[in-house]
């Protein structure tokens, strides 16, 4: 019998025992291509000896100083170098431990912001239906996914959904992408003016779609004009690169491709690397200034912020992204990675759409191609899917809820940005095999 208390009562999982670049091994010697780096975390691959270093190093000399008392070089160290490669306009850090800490300290951090500026009858948030946030009440409650929220609505913070920017299901065929991206930012105005503006905190928002819908991209455009709606009505854009950050889709944040400044943004997954718990939510400095000047303290805090060792790992993890050019690889390996999914699904009777950035790719899985009917729930392609490629030896992260958050089945893949041409072609191959 297990203690751990499982995700899934009756799964019986394979015990991890050993990590190496790309793969990962477990109890009893199988070993299994880590085709979605965990949960787009791993983007380093297993074992990397620079990071084990700097976290040894760290331990060494400091393991823990409280930052409600002591600020540590390990902690100033990352933030500058993040502030450093944020977004335009971005620059303060503060230091969380996980996706969901980072969602929260944002919705946390933006209504207090409202409350310093004198707003404090905004306290609504617009979110997107296909989305997720974190599994915390707050960010559950701005998360899009039918399922997860079903059971906790009656206790959650609720934010309304507008729809995606979903181009495969949603752009009709007389309409130019950037009419189509144009139409769906619209509904943010819309629901602004259902809700009335001057009651709204903030729009939130993936800007590749991760695990709810399999790396969907918005089309050009389609950011821009969000931002022109939240200028327009003074609301905060918050947008959640947990799972798309850290270079997984080939630029160091994601919404570098999209031409578009957030006020706030969130990061994880991909800065620890897998070596170490880690978040962070980034704001401007108006906002971080509007705090400073007020009440001069944020109302929020965990005993974890900051860790030395979790930002000593981080801090090494983001030196290898940038100037160890593993994001420039995160874009050309990911074009690689494309290549070699249309060549092998892209006449697939059942894969409907193959999408997605730099190594952060999804497939979605059809019964239809020319209706694109999803198929049937009770058939459970993805949780057979995850079964079938791990008897394969491979991870992949094939989820159900693609439409509207409920129904549809994809994989996401994020291998990490070290593989090389042939561990692409073996995670292909495997999934095909799987498939
Ligand atoms: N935001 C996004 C976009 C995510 O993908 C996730 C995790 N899948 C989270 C937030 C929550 O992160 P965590 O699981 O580290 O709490």
């Amino acid at each position: 019998m297990t203690h751990v208390f499982p995700r899934h009562a009756k799964a019986k999982l394979p015990v991890a025992v050993r990590g190496d670049g790309v793969y990962l091994f477990d109890s009893e010697g199988n070993s299994y291509l880590d085709g979605s780096g965990g949960a787009a975390v791993s983007c380093l691959g297993h074992n990397d000896p620079d990071i084990i270093v700097a976290i040894k190093n760290q331990v060494d000399s400091l393991d823990f100083a409280h930052t409600g008392f002591m600020t540590s070089e390990a902690a100033e160290a990352l933030a500058t170098r993040l502030a450093l490669h944020a977004p335009e306009g971005i620059d303060r850090v503060y230091l969380v431990s996980g996706g969901s800490e980072a969602v929260e300290a944002a919705l946390k951090l933006a209504r207090q912001y409202m409350i310093e500026i004198g707003q404090s009858q905004r306290t609504r948030f617009i979110a997107r239906r296909q989305s997720y946030h974190g599994n915390t009440l707050g960010a559950l409650g701005t998360g899009g996914n039918i399922w997860r929220r079903d059971p906790f609505d009656p206790i959650m913070v609720s934010a309304s959904h507008i729809a995606p920017c979903y181009e495969y299901r949603d752009r009709t065929s007389v309409e130019t992408a950037e009419d189509y991206g144009n139409r769906v930012a619209n509904e943010l105005e819309a629901e602004l003016l259902r809700l009335g503006p001057e009651n709204v905190i903030g729009f939130l928002a993936e800007p590749v779609v991760g695990a709810t819908a399999g790396a969907v991209p918005p089309v050009a455009g389609y950011f821009r004009r969000i931002r022109e709606i939240c200028d327009k009505y003074e609301v905060l854009l918050i947008l959640d690169e947990v799972m798309c950050g850290m270079g997984r889709t080939g630029t160091f944040f994601a919404c570098e491709q999209d031409g578009v400044r957030p006020d706030i943004v969130t990061i994880a997954k991909g800065l620890g690397a897998g070596y170490q718990p880690i978040g962070a939510m980034l704001c401007s400095q108006d906002i971080y200034d509007a705090i400073a000047e007020g009440s001069g303290f944020f109302q929020h805090g965990h005993t974890y912020l900051g860790h030395p060792v979790a930002c000593a790992a981080a801090n090494a993890v983001v030196k290898k992204l940038i100037e160890g050019g593993l994001t420039a690889r995160s874009d050309k390996m990911g074009q690689y990675l494309e290549r070699a999914l249309f060549d092998t699904f892209g006449q697939h009777p059942h894969v409907g759409d193959i999408r997605g950035r730099g190594m952060f790719r999804g497939l979605e899985f059809v019964a239809d191609r020319d209706t694109k009917a999803p198929f049937d729930p009770e058939k459970q392609l993805a949780a057979r899917l995850k079964r079938k490629a791990m008897e394969n030896g491979l991870i992949c992260y094939p989820m159900s809820g693609t439409i509207d958050g409920q129904y549809g089945d994809h994989v996401l893949l994020a291998p990490p940005f070290i593989a090389t041409e042939l561990q692409l072609d073996e995670l292909v191959d495997k999934l095909s095999k799987s498939l």
